[in-house]
């Protein structure tokens, strides 16, 4: 058995003081931040406001506004306004090209407040700045991807055909109108952007509805973009919580189409709710992320390797690894690697240098993560680490220690996505076998196989039941390949990052034209 030479990190902090301009957006002069509705900042007419925590110190950090039903009608006017003015004129006709310099004029605003944005990423979603500064670059790869896309396929008619005589036919391409984005906490800036470049380079007017844990970045976005040109009602940031606000804009028919991520339970019951009134939607969802690790596979290195994809995001990542099939020829040098993986990790605050494993988003998230440590050992998980929370001195965040279970074929102790540094480890006798209780999941989203044999790799990784399926690797997301779910992670729609997301915020429809002979 070989050893590893090089280290795996996990991904690691770097000290991040907060920006003065960051305390001074969030302070916004004393009063709550507001909605940006139609170029205006709105208090909103519920009166209500919440606010918005630092989940690794649980410091406020602002108070803002709740979106309600009048808002939401509010913005959907406002957008299907800009969208095609009574004269015709609107963002959907505006030409290609001028619909890119103002997403490119945009994105190069972000770059210069690029601080304000990491800090919003670092401190409202309790993110480490290795990671947070690779998000940030994601505003303009996202840009500038879907520019490219949106010169390349054609709006408006397609080729004729003669469909009989005298009667010819062609398709017509268009956007939506009015779109809605719901966003999870736990990337707030990739996917928004994921979301409003190939919806706003289609021609369509935006609504993001923010999530309630990581308001700050869209609403930040929304100001810059009023910065950047977008006339106003293009681009519209509605705060608040999901089963309010975002039931507003799933209930709203002036909503044609929703894109949603986050969990596949939410997905469901907004799916149910679009469907009374023809919305459509694309959504991206959660998943219980494989890795195989075939018998010819370095354990110590693939076991690092692994454990660093496990702990991406602190295992708040949504293709996680959280699931791990080894071969027994080689599992008790894989686990012994993996468990003195996970027990070296420095768990702290997310903005002291150092930190590889900082707080959990929330409560709710606490108490879920905590209670499925138990359930796997109920489940006859064995405990290699067994989790429970985690001090950490002078702070007073959702702290939680990763946890690891050994467990065997027969045993189904880990079914649902758990969010955290948690994964389960089961040796297996053959890749069969593996594979057979990989896509034993509901979830498909992300899995890999790890193997020196490229070629049986590649074989394994084209029979997964998953969306992405990666040999030798796991968390790869590259603009040009489809990033979506099967199983109860994803769907309808194609996925994020390819020309298909981009006609996913477009329809089609077909114009017959006859002579006229009458
Ligand atoms: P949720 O499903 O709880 O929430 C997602 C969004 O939906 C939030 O903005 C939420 O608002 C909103 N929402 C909640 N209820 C409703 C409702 N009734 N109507 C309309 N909107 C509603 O997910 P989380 O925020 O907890 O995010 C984590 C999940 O996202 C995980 O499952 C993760 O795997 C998944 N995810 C999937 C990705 C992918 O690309 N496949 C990428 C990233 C995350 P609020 O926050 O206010 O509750």
């Amino acid at each position: 058995m070989s050893i590893a030479n090089s280290e795996i990190q996990s991904l690691t902090a770097s000290q991040f003081e907060r920006p003065q301009k960051f305390a001074e957006f969030c302070n916004n002069g004393g009063s709550p931040l507001g909605g940006l509705i139609n170029g205006q900042t709105v208090a909103g007419t519920m009166n209500a406001t919440f606010e918005t925590i630092d989940p690794g110190s649980h410091q406020t950090l602002a108070t803002v506004c709740e979106m309600g039903a009048a808002e939401v009608d509010a913005a959907v006017r406002g957008a299907q306004n800009a969208y095609l003015n009574a004269d015709g004129t609107g963002w959907r006709n505006q030409p290609v090209e001028e619909k890119i310099a103002t997403v490119m004029k945009f994105v190069e605003l972000c770059e210069r407040d690029r601080d304000i944005l990491l800090a919003c990423e670092i401190f409202d979603g309790g993110k480490v700045s290795e990671l947070a500064e690779g998000d940030f670059g994601q505003i303009r790869a996202c840009a500038e991807y879907f520019s490219e896309v949106a010169r390349r396929i054609p709006m408006g008619d397609g080729d004729s055909l003669e469909v009989g005589p005298g009667v010819h036919g062609f398709s017509y391409r268009e956007p939506w109108g009015v779109v809605a984005g719901i966003i999870p906490w736990n990337y707030p800036i990739v996917l928004t952007s994921w979301f409003i470049f190939p919806a706003l380079l289609a021609g369509n007017c935006v609504l993001i509805k923010p999530a309630e844990d990581t308001p700050l970045s869209a609403l930040y976005m929304g100001k810059l973009a009023e910065e950047a040109g977008f006339p106003p009602g293009v681009i519209n940031v509605l705060p608040g919580r999901g089963e309010l606000t975002g039931q507003f804009i799933a209930e709203h028919p002036g909503v044609r189409f929703i894109s949603f991520t986050g969990s596949p339970g939410i997905g469901q019951h907004i799916l149910r709710t679009c469907d009374r009134h023809g919305t459509r939607m694309k959504r991206e969802m959660g998943g219980n992320g494989s890795a195989i690790v075939l018998a010819d596979a370095d354990p110590i290195a693939v076991a690092r390797k692994i454990g660093r994809y496990t702990n991406q995001h602190f295992g708040q990542t949504c293709c996680t690894i959280h699931r791990v099939f080894v071969d027994r020829k080689i599992a008790d040098d894989f686990i012994d690697a993996q468990r003195d993986f996970f027990q070296t990790l420095k768990i702290g605050y997310q903005a002291d240098q150092g930190t590889q494993l900082g707080a959990v988003i929330n409560s709710t998230q606490q108490d879920r993560i905590l209670s499925a440590q138990q359930q796997t050992s109920l489940r006859g998980g064995s405990p290699l680490l067994s989790g429970g929370v985690a001090e950490v001195e002078g702070r007073s965040g959702y702290y939680l220690k990763p946890a690891l279970f050994k467990t065997e074929p027969e045993i189904d102790c880990n079914p649902s996505e758990v969010f955290h540094a948690f994964a389960t480890i089961c040796p297996v006798n053959d890749a069969e076998q593996a594979l057979t209780l990989a896509n034993q999941s509901p979830y498909g989203l992300g899995a890999s196989v790890w193997t020196q044999d490229i070629e049986q790799g590649v074989a394994i990784s084209k029979r997964f039941r998953d969306g992405t399926c990666q040999v030798n690797c796991h968390n790869q997301i590259a603009y040009g390949l489809p990033y979506g779910g099967q199983g109860i992670s994803g769907g309808p729609g194609a996925g994020v990052n390819c020309e298909e997301t981009f006609t996913d915020y477009t329809q089609v429809k077909a114009v017959y034209v006859s002579q006229y002979d009458a």
